[in-house]
């Protein structure tokens, strides 16, 4: 992890950054509008990081995603139960 002065957690390349945003979708349930919604590459650290303004990213709103986010739900929801 590199130290951002954004403050922003940071990833090395696009696609944790990416498998990051499904995750973090997946365990905490946005409502539309709400949440972190695309990734973009730092100036300042060259890493990626979450962003919740501008368009959303293709890939929440591929509906192998949205399976994938669904799962994982479920998948958490288990962990709860066994607990
Ligand atoms: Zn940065």
């Amino acid at each position: 992890m590199v130290d951002c002065s954004s403050k922003k957690i940071c990833f090395l390349t696009k696609e944790m950054a990416e498998e990051a945003l499904v995750e973090n979708h997946a365990k905490y349930s946005h409502k539309v509008g709400q949440g972190p919604i695309n990734i973009y590459q730092c100036h300042l650290c060259n890493c990626y990081h979450f962003t919740s303004k501008g368009e959303v990213h293709p890939i929440l709103k591929d509906s192998k995603t949205q399976n994938r986010i669904n799962k994982l739900k479920q998948g958490w929801d288990w962990e709860d139960k066994l607990r």
